[in-house]
């Protein structure tokens, strides 16, 4: 029944379309066709036909109104009614449509069509009318072990596919079709469980019962590196596993690594589903499918992990919960933690949020009674945190050009002659951040963005890290036209790297930078960093991610004042958590490590803390810093971002949503004012940031201010709840 529009009464659907509109639009149900809410639907829209979820289920037209009709329910398990009100929950909270929550819901293509089944032979026992050498050669293949697709037949009898046809179309084979997706192997909760220590079995026992008890709570599971915090919530995870429920183990994206997916694999007896950005198309719908009908049990995956269709989940579990990685910033803002909370809460099951250097405001949620506190004190065994010492940069100056410092160059040594690895630590892709000419003092600036270009020595290229514009280094400056006066100024890691294979020759040396290796090369170095191939690691802060390197015990940071020069509020959290993390890469294996920073202040509170070991030192002073500015956790923020094409509409935009905001005295509105990159893409950028105390509802406010705002042309709108980016 596809009738376009009927003029009998009939019942409608609100269908939610994965598109920025308001809300969901109405259809009309054809005759014979039974929808209930949840179910995935194609609908037509204009010319096209879209796939979208019904979400509201009643009412009759009145005769005579035109509604076009549902075109097809797909035959998928409905979508819960968890999952819908998640949706519809994130939307509200980011003050973003519902479509376009439920796009990120949706990105699993061809998992809506028929699943497109192979076909694999067997024998019949009918002989065919002429037997050959061949024939007889396939059908002896054929008649033993299970079902085989012509191909790999043809290939174990050395014949061509047209032989296996042959038989096919005599009766001799006859064809059955294949699963079309290779099925989920159910795991073993007991599969290879170690015996806990004390303190990871008292941790493992709580959580356990959090996950009997079926229903919400969140555990801040709070453990230095290398302390067994995975085992611990591995235990959590049998006992969702043992109830029949779905476990979500959440990763920030590069932490995902063969290495981590092998270790499931071991702790449970079958490798876990994997939902990130490399998945490929045919193993996304082969996991989607298996979420949706409750088959996949692990899933372990990268933020967007949330929006997978949910059958059963009973736990998720999110790792490095410290990671602002979990923060999506382009498209739907969200924070992934947040809403992995949200979603515990929503379905009434219990969430663990794992890291060594717990974010501010998960430790402050346990300080306010709301997160359950379970902490490791200790690394496992014999493994000893890292020792912790400043390298005063005032008094240990490397030459010009140089990066390494005379004390960090003899640690180095010294770790290498006996065999160990040493990481050294710079959070700056490419060889230098910046090229000026040493003539007029002209920087070269990316033509889109308000950036300077990043030299690439190694891809011979100019490039910036916003818009990916690239351009030839040039010989002479652009701009004076002097020859041979561009200069390089700055460390990036490749530039790092050439002085370190200067230094150190003979290291076996790899880096590590996301423009240089990802997806599976990336992993497949790390698991050679893993292993020992490589002795000396540069890397960026893709190496301050939960990797397990056991024969590392060096690990420098070279320029530890970076982060903390910028204007972000959590740019002193951040330092500490990126230092901390660095340095326990360092000794997790037998032997002891050290870590040496690399600072032009090491008189700074968080250095000196730092330095002693001393969290609860540095948390405080970070606390009262927050707490006095009203910054989160203790305040809300908002940001507002306003972009366009054409600077003077962008402005007189930006001024006319200033007159425009509402007046709350407990509300702070501040801005409008140049975004600090204020120019992206050559889009101009201009920004508010909203400030107010907890207890305001920021959502409320954001929606009065832009009701009935239009943007037109090349404007664009984006509210930032809980910004974790001011730039
Ligand atoms: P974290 O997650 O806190 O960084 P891991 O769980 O990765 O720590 O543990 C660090 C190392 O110690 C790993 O190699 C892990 O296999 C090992 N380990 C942890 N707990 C135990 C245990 N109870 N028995 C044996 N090995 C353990
Ligand atoms: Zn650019």
């Amino acid at each position: 029944m596809t009738g376009d529009s009927a003029t009998i009464p009939k019942v409608i659907v609100e269908v939610l379309l994965p598109l920025a509109l308001d809300g969901a639009y109405s259809y009309g149900v054809p005759d014979g066709m039974a929808l209930a809410p949840g179910d995935y639907v194609r609908v037509p829209l204009g010319p096209r036909q879209i796939t979208g979820v019904a979400w509201a289920i009643g009412g009759t037209a009145p005769q005579g109104t035109r509604l076009r009709n549902v075109t097809v329910r797909y035959e998928v398990p409905a979508m819960p009614e968890l999952h819908r009100r998640f949706i519809d929950w994130l939307a509200a909270y980011y003050v973003e449509p519902p479509g376009q929550v439920l796009r990120m819901c949706l990105r699993a293509p061809g998992a809506f069509q028929e699943p497109r089944h192979k076909l694999a032979y067997r024998a019949t026992g009918t002989e065919p009318d002429r037997m050959t050498p061949q024939r007889r050669r396939v059908l002896e293949a054929a008649s033993q072990g299970p079902a085989m697709q012509a191909r790999d037949l043809a290939e174990v009898a050395g014949v061509g596919t047209s032989v296996v046809r042959g038989l096919a179309d005599q009766g001799a084979l006859e064809a059955v079709a294949l699963p079309a997706f290779q099925p989920f192997a159910k795991p073993d909760p007991m599969a290879d469980r170690v015996a806990l220590s004390p303190d990871q079995e008292a941790a493992s026992a709580r959580l356990r019962s959090a996950v009997s008890a079926r229903k919400f709570s969140v555990h801040l599971l709070d453990g230095v590196t290398g302390s067994g915090k995975t085992e611990v919530y591995f235990e959590a995870m049998a006992s969702a596993l043992a109830a029949g429920r779905q476990v979500l183990l959440l990763l920030p994206e590069i932490a995902l690594t063969g290495q981590f997916l092998a270790r499931v694999e071991q702790r449970f007896g079958v490798p876990p589903a994997e939902w990130h950005s490399d998945v490929r198309p045919r193993e996304r719908e082969r996991v989607w499918r298996a979420v949706a009908n409750g088959a996949a049990k692990i899933i372990v995956g990268a933020r967007s992990s949330l929006f997978l269709p949910w059958h059963q989940l009973g736990l998720i579990v999110v790792d490095e919960e410290h990671e602002p990685a979990f923060k999506q910033d382009d498209g739907t803002r969200y924070h992934a933690r947040d809403m992995a909370v949200v979603y515990a809460s929503l379905g009434g099951f219990p969430a663990v949020l794992a890291s060594a250097t717990p974010s501010l405001e998960s430790l402050v949620n346990v300080d306010r009674g709301r997160y359950g506190y379970l902490t490791l004190k200790s690394r496992h065994g014999r493994a000893q945190l890292p020792e912790i010492d400043l390298i005063d940069l005032r008094a240990n100056t490397p030459a010009s050009g140089q990066w390494l410092s005379e004390p960090l160059t003899e640690a180095i040594t010294e770790t290498l002659k006996t065999g160990d690895q040493a990481l050294l630590f710079l959070n700056r892709r490419g060889y230098a951040p910046l090229t000026l000419c040493r003539t007029c003092g002209h920087r070269l600036e990316c033509p889109n963005c308000s950036t300077w270009l990043v030299e690439h020595r190694f891809r011979r290229q100019l490039m910036c890290h916003h818009c990916g514009h690239q351009d030839q280094v040039p010989d002479a400056c652009p701009y004076c036209k002097a020859e041979g006066s561009l200069v390089p100024c700055g460390p990036g890691v490749e530039r790092l790297a050439e002085e370190a294979l200067q230094r150190f020759p003979d290291a076996r040396m790899t880096i590590l930078s996301s423009d240089l290796q990802r997806g599976q090369m990336l992993r497949d170095t790390l698991a050679n960093v893993a292993s020992g191939k490589y002795n000396l690691i540069i890397g960026t802060q893709l190496v301050a991610k939960g990797h397990h390197f056991p024969g590392l015990t060096l690990a420098g940071v070279i320029d530890a004042d970076l982060a903390l020069e910028t204007s972000d509020p959590r740019a002193g959290e951040r330092t500490w958590q990126l230092m901390a993390q660095v340095a326990g890469r360092a000794g997790r294996g037998d032997r002891p490590g050290r870590a040496l920073v690399q600072t032009f202040m090491p008189e700074h509170a968080l250095m000196q803390a730092l330095k002693d070991g001393d969290r609860t030192a540095f948390l405080n002073h970070e606390k009262q810093i927050r707490q006095a500015a009203g910054l989160p956790p203790y305040g809300r923020l908002a940001g507002l971002i306003i972009s366009g094409k054409d600077p003077g509409e962008t402005e007189s935009f930006t001024k006319f949503l200033a007159r425009r905001a509402p007046v709350a005295n407990n509300v702070h509105v501040l801005g409008p004012a140049p975004a600090p990159l204020h120019m992206v893409r050559g889009r101009h950028r201009w920004r508010f940031l909203v400030k107010c105390d907890r207890d305001v509802d920021i959502q409320s406010f954001m929606r009065s201010w832009l009701a009935g705002v239009k943007t037109r042309g090349s404007l664009r709108l984006a509210v930032d709840i809980d910004p974790y980016s001011f730039m």
